[in-house]
């Protein structure tokens, strides 16, 4: 038996899980820090990162990490996939089931008993991209995006 619900709610924490959960974004510490300071004024950024770190070793919440983008936090802990945008950093939820038989898959093909997977898409977000054909000299080459899409083809992963 695990003791990670019986983590102690305090108000301050109770508060962050509160504002996470309303927000339906990927926000980074700092964004839901300045959120839950129009409930708690006096609340440091520190306290909201410390919190944040206990909510999601608990299980309460979703941390994201992606290499290369500040850490992303969700009230959402469903299993879903996200997409970041290499530009902004930006992090939005694939809109589409998470696969169980890939996971299946790696289980069968392993001596691992698979509890859960994770799936990062990395691309270019909708408005990066408008303000990149906006500005020419920022723009990247239709060829970059082909190859984005053949690197993350999933037939990869068992090659
Ligand atoms: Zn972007
Ligand atoms: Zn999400």
């Amino acid at each position: 038996m695990t003791n990670d619900n019986t983590m102690r709610m305090t108000r301050q924490r109770q508060v962050i899980l509160e504002e996470l959960k309303a927000m339906h974004t990927h926000p980074t510490a700092d964004e839901l820090h300045r959120r839950v300071r129009a409930r708690m004024p006096s609340i440091s950024l520190a306290t909201v990162y410390r919190n944040l770190k206990l909510l999601a070793e608990a299980g309460f919440i979703t941390e994201i990490r992606t290499v290369g983008v500040q850490r992303r936090y969700e009230g959402n802990v469903d299993d879903h996939y996200h997409l970041t945008c290499v530009r902004c950093g930006r992090v939005d939820d694939a809109p589409v089931p998470a696969d169980s038989d890939l996971q299946e898959a790696v289980n069968n093909a392993t001596g691992y008993r698979v509890l859960s997977h994770r799936v990062e898409f990395l691309g270019v977000c909708p408005s990066c991209e408008k303000s990149s054909t906006q500005n020419p000299t920022a723009r990247s080459g239709r060829g970059n995006r082909v190859s984005y899409k053949q690197s993350h083809n999933r037939k990869e992963f068992y090659q």
